[in-house]
């Protein structure tokens, strides 16, 4: 049947407005966009849950990035001359097939490497995950979600059988009496959530005096790299101070006694001498928290980015276990996951311990159920490999990779000892990078491929609620552009692959990856492009059965993902940084974010209003601490660590602590903060210590004008 006025052959009217999702972080924030590439595209903000009609200057101003004026549109394929040239789809293809089968032949498939993003579609990341283990047949392949919340993913799944950023709807927030946020600057990066938490009394635990700090009740104010004592006293003034809950610890959870004997030894006044936070403030944040009624324990980056991240969690779990939150239907316990599709692009197979459906690698019936869905058999899959630091730390090295695909990341500014990780690139055989701007990692590639952007394709993305959402396009991509999962799939057939097995249009790879969840711990097998269309709200696990099942946006009400529906307290304690401070390097650096960029910066640094609020790194400091280093405030200055030193002007803030400076990490070259991080790793997440390092500030001599 046609539309009256039209005939079977009318081409079908461009799309002008679509209903989709801000391209950058994990509240993922409903969005319209409506235009084209004529007149521009613009983006308003929808009336949807999470963002209830609010965007962050980031989201309104995304589309400005669909016409970056070096927007990568052709294939690059590095020349003799050593300068990227222009090629075909074809030659740049055939080229990194070719290379691949040569380093495959002579070293092994563990030669080839793959590292993923967290910006990745479901869909991306699930073939990504396959193409790595069926077409190259490595084990090397990992995520920069490794960087984001991998730590706090190992204290939840510890705890509660469970990972999912939040167990809970943003909304829920808004009931609470008190919600206490730690490491987590939600004013700065997920500016629309704080007015889920307009009614409640915030207690922040932050290094600096954040936005979201300024907006708290009570701020406390730690030696970076000390959370864990923090939590460890907060739950000892619980226990003696009678806020605990009893019968839920009692009904619901184990392991209650070890952690509790492990706190009593960080009585009020050993906390203050090792954290710096006045016993009165901790006893107010206990009182605040279990006189609350509701109340929420909420962790972010700033307490997990740490070499003993996944205890740092824990010991904010046991802290609202103590209380008989989790669960508890009066509040809970979660972490705010970092990047767009951080959650979604770990439960599907581009970490490198694991299958679709959040399922162990290991684990002999998971492996059983995905090469059933794959059509191979179970030993045709590699087992873990490394984790993202540790991958690029092996790169070119006598038993690493040779060659390595990136697909959705800028490791060259994003990974810890960055000029390190540089080096590691630089070493190896080949090196290909699918992008859609020339991202400092791209500029470094032997082939570029020119991918989709967010608002040219369709998808899934799963938010920090376990909540999957439809990725829709406005627009079609510039002609020679591919979406990644075309450029996967005739890459597998150049590698031998039969095409049949990598399906390139979105909804049929959502149909597979649901048959691979199915039964998983993220469950996505009923959940379907269609019942996404008509605005249903399906959050994770959602089960194919045979009444539809409704998603599940509150886990742990019942009971907990493990075996015997009961939580687990955790035994931990705190050990301190990897590095401490010395004289040669008296200073605590600690790294973030700022409101107007996005992780590396490779998107919002082309975005011009973004760029002329944040134009550059700076140095926040207090001006005791600058002064000692002969500073004033825009003073250049240079800060030093045992492993490299970044370059910018001072930002002078009498609320920092003295012995702390901070950089924000989204700016390349000499103003890279990852030139002093320190890649010490989690032993459990493999999380990097990004957030504390030994520094020491210089003054960097002003040429003469
Ligand atoms: Fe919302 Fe995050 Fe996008 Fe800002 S960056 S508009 S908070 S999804």
């Amino acid at each position: 049947m046609t539309t009256p006025g039209k005939t079977a052959s009318t081409p079908p009217a461009p799309v002008t407005e679509v209903s989709t999702h801000c391209p950058y972080c994990a509240l993922q924030c409903g969005t319209r966009l409506h235009g084209d590439r004529e007149v521009g595209v613009r983006a308003r903000p929808a009336d949807f849950p999470v963002n209830r009609g609010r965007l962050c200057q980031k989201g309104w101003t995304a589309p400005d990035v669909l016409t970056a004026p070096d927007r990568l549109v052709r294939p690059l394929v590095r020349g003799p001359d050593g300068r990227l040239e222009e090629t075909s789809w074809d030659t740049a293809l055939d080229l990194v097939a070719e290379r691949l089968r040569a380093l495959r032949a002579r070293h092994g498939p563990d030669a080839v490497a793959v590292f993923g993003g967290g910006c990745l579609t479901n869909e991306k990341a699930y073939l990504l995950g396959k193409f790595a283990r069926l077409a190259l047949g490595t084990s090397q392949i990992d995520y920069n979600g490794r960087f984001c919340m991998s730590s706090a993913a190992a204290a939840g799944n510890a705890a509660f059988g469970v990972d999912r950023g939040l167990p809970f709807p943003v909304g829920d927030l808004r009931d609470a009496r008190t919600v206490l946020l730690a490491g987590a600057n939600v004013a700065e990066t997920m500016p629309p959530l704080v007015h889920h938490l307009d009614r409640a009394e915030l207690i922040v635990v932050d290094p600096r005096r954040t936005a979201t700090a300024r907006r708290a009740t009570l701020h406390l104010q730690p030696v970076p790299g000390t959370d864990l004592a923090l939590a460890l006293g907060l739950l000892h003034i619980a226990v003696v101070d009678g806020l605990l809950d009893r019968d839920y610890v009692q009904r619901r959870t184990l392991g209650f006694e070890a952690a509790a004997r492990r706190a009593m030894a960080w009585w009020p006044e050993r906390v203050e001498s090792v954290t710096g936070v006045p016993a009165s403030a901790q006893r107010e944040a206990v009182r605040m928290l279990g006189r609350a009624g509701s109340a929420y324990v909420l962790t972010g980056r700033g307490v997990e980015q740490h070499s003993q991240g996944t205890d740092t969690a824990a010991g904010f779990i046991n802290l609202a276990l103590a209380l008989g939150l989790p669960g508890s239907g009066r509040g809970g316990y979660g972490c705010l996951t970092g990047q767009g599709n951080g959650q979604g692009g770990r439960e599907h197979g581009q970490k490198a311990d694991q299958l679709p459906g959040y399922r162990p690698l290991t684990d002999a019936a998971a492996r059983a159920h995905v090469a059933g869905v794959w059509g191979v058999a179970p030993d045709d899959l590699p087992g873990p490999g490394r984790s993202a630091y540790e991958l690029l730390d092996a790169l070119g090295g006598d038993h690493g990779p040779r060659a390595l695909l990136v697909f959705g990341s800028n490791p060259a500014v994003s990974a810890p000892h960055a000029a390190h990780v540089v080096e590691r690139l630089a070493s190896l055989d080949l090196l290909v990078v699918a992008d859609f701007v020339p991202s400092e990692t791209a500029r470094m590639a032997d082939v570029v491929l020119p991918v989709t952007q967010w608002a040219e394709e369709e998808g899934t993305l799963t938010n920090l609620e376990g909540r999957l959402l439809r990725r829709r396009a406005l627009l079609p991509p510039p002609p020679q552009v591919r979406s990644d999962l075309l450029v996967l799939r005739d890459l597998a057939v150049r590698l031998g692959e039969p095409p049949s097995r990598y399906p390139s249009v979105p909804r049929e790879v959502f149909e597979e990856l649901r048959a691979a969840s199915r039964g998983g711990k993220a469950d996505y097998s009923g959940i379907s492009y269609e019942r996404l269309d008509t605005g249903e709200c399906l959050h994770w696990p959602c089960p194919d059965t045979e009444e539809r099942h409704p998603g599940t946006p509150r886990l742990f009400l019942e009971r907990f993902a493990h075996p015997d529906g009961r939580a687990r307290f955790t035994d931990v304690d705190q050990r301190g940084p990897a590095e401490k401070v010395s004289p040669a390097y008296p200073l605590h650096g600690t790294t973030g974010r700022v409101l107007a960029h996005y992780q590396s910066g490779a998107q919002t640094r082309r975005v011009a209003e973004l760029s002329a609020a944040a134009p550059e790194p700076f140095i926040e400091v207090h001006p005791d601490t600058a002064a000692r280093s002969g500073l004033a405030d825009h003073g250049l200055a240079r800060v030093t660590s045992a492993r490299g030193s970044m370059t910018a002007r001072v930002r002078l803030d009498p609320t920092m602590r003295p012995d702390t400076l901070f950089v924000p990490f989204h700016f390349p070259g000499d103003g890279r903060a990852n030139l002093f991080t320190h890649p010490a790793l989690d032993p459990r997440s493999g999380m990097p210590e990004f957030k504390v390092s030994a520094v020491r500030l210089d003054a960097v001599p002003e040429a003469t004008p």
